[in-house]
């Protein structure tokens, strides 16, 4: 099916009349066109093919040749006439709030100025101010406009956009007409980042459903609204895109726009291989065009023959070949876990009290957690001395008596420059769990720093390594480690990896658990590191970077149940 190929052409060809400064109606009629063909439920190759183009509401003689000679050369001479007087790049220079298509076209015969790149440079060098019809005024508006679009074309964090995906699937929720809703695309598959937020709503009353979108307390500005998809700027600069469809295609447009691209592309090969054909409207058979799945996901991929695949797994790393041979892994879900084995109280740079982090975990099911504050060593506030670590303990034995749950004492040791830890392996052993990570002179070569890390596994005492990589998303890139020796030096001294939950960090990454899990056999600990009693719920991130690891239930940790884990604690240090 084309007709996303066309409605894309037809944009162009309608942004660049636009830049040109041709009729307005003609812009608009390429617009509409565009708009009409992207809603088509059928083919936009069998119309042409029956001679049925000029049908489409919108689309005259002029534009229907357009279509034609797309189709049949799969180029469009018309678009290429037309960009040789005006650079396409200059569509996106035309978004720039502040910019236009009129601005844009001065910037490109007076400056030269043809994309993003060259407008940063010529603002920094005041340029704009110059030209007829600007002046410092606009060149600040465009400089501003800049910025915004900047930023929101970044992708952002999981951790921000999930509560805001979660709060405007709760909002639409209550809203009679809207029989389904869920968010798709890199966020229902629980990508690190994502760029756009993907709704996807089933109703039959389109035109209602678009109204209570754009009416959602959190828009800042309605970029354009449509019969069957809308886009909304929030306050916190997110674009989200939002589509209806209706309910006897919900499952194959979420399949659809759940992706990954490539994970879509192989199904689809599948699809034709079996006669039939797969899109977001549902699966068709090509003979008589009957359609036999669509409502729901699991019926989709069963006409292809495939069990339902988690979303987490679809980005075409081999989860199709093991779906077909019914070897799928049973991932680790968030009811698995039973504790947490790295949090922090207020002894160190935590904000809670060790009883308060107890009863929030007792809250959430838990059966055990394990205090691990910062030693003194590391330059945080309140870092511990051997003696504070003491009474801590003592401290921690009564509250769980006290709380009849399982709390354990232990501490986050920092990897020192070298290689050492904090204490003499002799006093970390007292302690019930040794968790240590890197916190300070992050720069060192990578060769130093993969020592460091392997000296200090090498000791034998580290149960868990956490935040591995050190990594912040979007901040800060991993210290420069080799991941593989890591996994070596664990292997051998059976010392678990971390997967720290906090949206920033989720770290180790998806693809390098699998790595640990399948080459290394590697049990992971999904931790929150907590610093305050509300961030434990942050363990849900951590477990979708698992998911997305291919990771099991036996392949985690804190999944043990207290008996097992504790067997597993002790055994590491015989
Ligand atoms: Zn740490
Ligand atoms: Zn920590």
């Amino acid at each position: 099916m084309k007709n996303q190929e066309v409605a894309d052409l037809l944009n162009k060809i309608s942004a660049l009349l636009e830049l040109k400064g041709e009729n307005r109606f003609k812009v608009i009629a390429y617009a509409e066109a565009a708009r009409r063909i992207e809603n088509l439920s059928t083919p936009i190759e069998n119309l042409y093919r029956e001679g049925k183009l000029n049908q489409i509401p919108g689309v005259g003689q002029s534009i229907a040749e357009k279509i034609k000679d797309f189709l049949e050369t799969g180029k469009s001479a018309y678009l290429e006439e037309l960009t040789r007087e005006v650079p396409e790049e200059l569509i996106e220079l035309e978004k720039v709030p502040g910019v236009g298509p009129k601005v844009a076209l001065l910037l490109f015969k007076e400056l030269g100025i043809k994309n993003l790149g060259d407008l940063e440079k010529a603002l920094s060098s005041n340029l704009l101010r110059n030209l007829p019809r600007l002046g410092p005024k606009s060149e600040e508006n465009i400089k501003r406009g800049l910025e915004t679009l900047k930023r929101r074309s970044a992708r952002i964090p999981l951790g921000h956009a999930l509560p805001l995906a979660e709060e405007l699937v709760q909002f639409l929720k209550q809203f009679p007409f809207v029989k389904q809703v869920e968010a798709c695309g890199s966020l229902r598959r629980m990508k690190e980042t994502i760029g756009d937020l993907d709704i996807l709503v089933a109703s039959r009353e389109e035109e209602k459903t678009m109204k209570a979108f754009t009416g959602w307390p959190e828009v800042q500005e309605v970029l354009a609204v449509g019969p069957t998809k809308s886009s909304v700027l929030t306050k916190s600069a997110l674009q989200v895109d939002l589509r209806v469809v209706r309910p006897d295609s919900f499952g194959s447009a979420l399949q659809y726009f759940t992706g990954s691209q490539a994970h879509n592309i192989k199904l689809r090969e599948i699809a034709i291989k079996k006669g039939l054909k797969l899109n977001e409207y549902g699966v068709f058979r090509v003979e008589d065009d009957k359609k036999i799945a669509g409502e729901t996901e699991e019926e989709v991929y069963s006409a292809l023959d495939l069990p339902w695949i988690p979303p987490e797994l679809r980005e075409d790393q081999g989860e199709i070949e093991r779906a077909k041979a019914g070897d799928l892994p049973a991932l680790v879900e968030l009811k698995d876990i039973k504790g947490d084995l790295h949090v922090h109280s207020d002894w160190s740079d935590g904000t809670s009290t060790i009883e308060e982090m107890v009863k929030q975990a007792k809250a959430m099911g838990y059966e055990y957690l394990a205090i691990c504050d910062h030693a003194q060593s590391l330059g945080v506030a309140g870092g511990l001395t051997w003696e504070k670590f003491k009474e801590q303990g003592k401290i921690i034995q009564e509250i769980s008596q006290r709380e009849d749950f399982h709390v354990l004492w232990g501490l986050e040791a920092n990897i020192l420059a070298e290689g050492d830890l904090d204490f003499p392996e002799e006093t970390l052993k007292k302690f019930q769990i040794v968790v240590a990570g890197v916190h300070s002179a992050f720069r060192q070569s990578k060769e130093k720093m993969t020592e460091r890390i392997v000296k200090a596994i090498q000791k034998g005492v580290i149960h868990i390594l956490s935040h591995p990589t050190g990594r912040l998303i979007e901040k800060r890139d991993p210290y420069e480690v080799d991941v593989e020796s890591i996994l070596k030096a664990a292997q051998k001294n059976r010392t678990s990896m971390e997967i720290n939950s906090s949206p920033e960090r989720l770290d180790l990454r998806d693809l390098d658990c699998r790595k640990a899990k399948e080459e290394y056999g590697i049990k992971m600990a999904i931790n929150t590191d907590a610093h305050s009693r509300e961030n434990l719920s942050l363990i849900k991130f951590g477990v979708a970077v698992a998911r997305r690891g291919w990771l099991e239930k036996k392949d985690v940790l804190n999944t043990y149940s207290w008996d097992d884990l504790q067997g597993w604690l002790k055994k590491e240090r015989d």
